[in-house]
C-alpha cells in the first residue's frame, strides 16, 4: 500500500486556526478534507455564487479559489514550503482545477499530486507558517459556506461488505437460507442512482412504491411505510483505469482518493416486493446522502490496521488469488468508529438532543477491503472513472446496538425502538432527521473525523 505516515501525521502539529486545536474536531490539521461549497461574496474577484473547493480546518474552510488568486497576486519564495514538491510554479497548476470547484480535474493529476498539495497545506496551516498574514483572509466560517456534493459522481456502486447485515438481513427475508453461498467468495454490489445521490442537509421526500403485503393478493400504489436509513462509507475514485484493463489488487489503492459517509436510504417494503431476481431499484433510488468532506486515503493512513475478517458462522471458507495479497491482509483495513444518531420532530421541539441508535466499528463489520472492491469492480474490464462512487455496504458490527439500519435494530419491525420522550420507532416517521457520524482514534494519532452526513424525511409528494 502507498500511504505511510509523514510529517502531516505528526500527532503534536497544531495550527494558527485556532479552532483546529480543539481536542474533539473533526478537522485539526492532520486531516486537510475537501470540499465543495458556495459562499457570499467577499472580494471583487470572487465571483458570488461560483462553487469552489474548500479545506476544512477547525470550524473554517480555506477557500482554494481565494489561496489560488492570492498566490498569482502576491506570489514570492514565501509560498515554497515544501521545496521538493510544491513550489510557486507548480503550485497554480495543481490549484487551479480546485479553484474552479473541479474536484474531478484534480483528481486526475494523481496521488503524487494529492500528496504534495497536502505536504503544503500542512505547512502552511501550521502554527508558525510564514503563510499565516497571506491565507487568514482566505478563511471562510463554514457556517457561511454551502456545501454541494464534493465532485461529479458519474457512476455509483454499492457493495454489501457487511456480512452480520447480510446475515441478519438474509435471516428476515430468507429463514432457512440467511447468507447465500457467494456472498464470502464474490464483493456483491449493484450499480446504484449517481442522478439523486445528494449532500448532506438535502431532505428526503418519502418515497410511493408498490406495496404488497404478504397477505394482500395484489399490490397498490403508496408511500412506503417501512423507510429505513443504511450507514456506509463511500469511497471515492481518484484515477480511474482505462476499459478493457484491470486494476491489481496490489495497485487498487492508487485509484482511491478518499472517503466520505453515505445513508443509503432505504424503502424496505418497495424492496420486499421488488427485489427478486434483479435486487433493489426503487427501493433505494430515491436519495442517497453523503457527507460534504473527503476525507483522503493519506489522512486515513494512521488508522491503517491489518485485515482480518469478522468471526462468523461456518469461518472464512478463504479468497481467491486475485483477492488476496500481503499488504492487503497487513495493512489493507481502517479502524474508524461509526455511529448514527435520531432526533425526530417531537425531540427537536422539546430541546431533546439526538439519540444514538448505535455505534461500532468498520474493522468489526466489513468481509471485504476497500482495494478488494476496487480490484474485483474492474476484473471483469470494467473502467472506474474520477470521482466514481464505491459504497461499502451497512456496516453492522456483530453486536444487537451495533446495527446500521433500523431494519435490523427493530428485528424487521417487530421491536420498536424507545426514544427520550417516549416516543417509539420501527421505522422513520417524517420529520426525523438521521446523522451519521465516523473518527479515527487510537494512542499516538491525532483524532480525525468525517464530519456529519445528515437528512431529515419529508412527507410523501
Ligand atoms: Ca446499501
Amino acid at each position: 500500500m502507498t500511504t505511510s505516515l509523514d510529517a502531516t501525521h505528526d500527532p503534536t502539529l497544531r495550527s494558527w486556526v485556532d479552532s483546529a486545536n480543539a481536542e474533539n474536531t473533526d478537522f485539526p490539521v492532520q486531516n486537510l478534507p475537501f470540499g465543495r461549497f458556495t459562499a457570499p461574496s467577499v472580494a471583487a474577484h470572487d465571483t458570488a455564487g461560483t462553487p469552489r473547493m474548500g479545506i476544512a480546518i477547525g470550524d473554517q474552510v480555506l477557500d482554494l479559489q481565494m489561496v489560488q488568486h492570492a498566490l498569482l497576486t502576491n506570489g514570492s519564495p514565501a509560498w515554497a514550503l515544501t521545496p521538493d514538491t510544491a513550489r510557486p510554479d507548480t503550485l497554480p497548476d495543481w490549484l487551479a482545477p480546485l479553484a474552479d470547484g473541479d474536484l474531478n480535474a484534480f483528481m486526475r493529476l494523481g496521488a503524487a499530486v494529492r500528496r504534495g498539495l497536502r505536504a503544503w497545506l500542512s505547512a502552511a496551516l501550521a502554527e508558525g507558517s510564514p503563510l499565516q498574514a497571506v491565507l487568514q483572509p482566505c478563511l471562510r466560517a463554514q457556517a457561511d459556506c454551502t456545501m454541494q456534493l464534493p465532485c461529479q459522481i458519474g457512476d455509483y456502486t454499492d457493495f454489501y461488505t457487511g456480512i452480520h447485515h447480510a446475515t441478519s438481513v438474509g435471516k428476515l427475508f430468507r429463514p432457512d437460507n440467511p447468507l447465500l453461498p457467494n456472498y464470502k467468495w464474490v464483493p456483491i454490489g449493484y450499480h446504484g442512482r449517481a442522478s439523486s445521490l445528494v449532500v448532506s442537509g438535502t431532505p428526503v421526500r418519502r418515497p410511493l412504491g408498490q406495496l404488497k403485503a404478504p397477505t394482500a393478493e395484489t399490490p397498490t400504489l403508496g408511500p412506503c411505510q417501512r423507510l429505513d436509513y443504511e450507514l456506509e462509507l463511500g469511497a471515492l475514485i481518484g484515477t480511474g483505469n482505462a476499459l478493457g484493463t484491470r486494476v491489481p489488487l496490489a495497485q487498487a489503492e492508487d485509484h482511491l482518493f478518499g472517503l466520505v459517509l453515505l445513508n443509503d436510504w432505504s424503502a424496505r417494503d418497495v424492496q420486499a416486493w421488488e427485489y427478486q431476481p434483479l435486487g433493489p431499484f426503487l427501493a433505494k433510488n430515491f436519495a442517497s446522502t453523503v457527507s460534504p468532506w473527503v476525507v483522503t486515503m493519506e489522512a486515513l493512513a494512521p488508522f491503517r490496521t491489518a485485515f482480518n475478517r469478522p468471526a462468523i458462522e461456518g469461518g472464512d471458507a478463504g479468497t481467491l488469488p486475485y483477492l488476496d495479497g500481503d499488504d492487503n491482509r497487513l495493512s489493507g483495513a481502517f479502524d474508524l468508529t461509526l455511529e448514527v444518531e435520531l432526533q425526530t420532530a417531537a425531540m427537536r421541539a422539546a430541546g431533546l438532543p439526538p439519540q444514538r441508535l448505535s455505534r461500532g466499528r468498520w474493522t468489526e463489520a466489513a468481509w471485504w477491503t476497500l482495494a478488494q472492491l476496487v480490484t474485483h469492480h474492474t476484473v471483469g474490464g470494467c473502467n472506474l472513472q474520477p470521482g466514481d462512487l464505491l459504497g461499502t455496504g451497512t456496516l453492522s458490527g456483530p453486536g444487537p446496538d451495533q446495527a446500521g439500519s433500523l431494519l435490523e435494530l427493530s428485528g424487521g419491525g417487530k421491536s420498536p425502538l424507545t426514544l427520550p420522550g417516549g416516543e417509539t420507532r420501527t421505522f422513520l416517521q417524517d420529520g426525523d432527521t438521521l446523522t451519521l457520524r465516523a473518527w479515527g482514534e487510537k494512542p499516538g494519532a491525532r483524532r480525525i473525523g468525517l464530519g456529519t452526513c445528515s437528512g431529515t424525511v419529508q412527507p410523501a409528494a
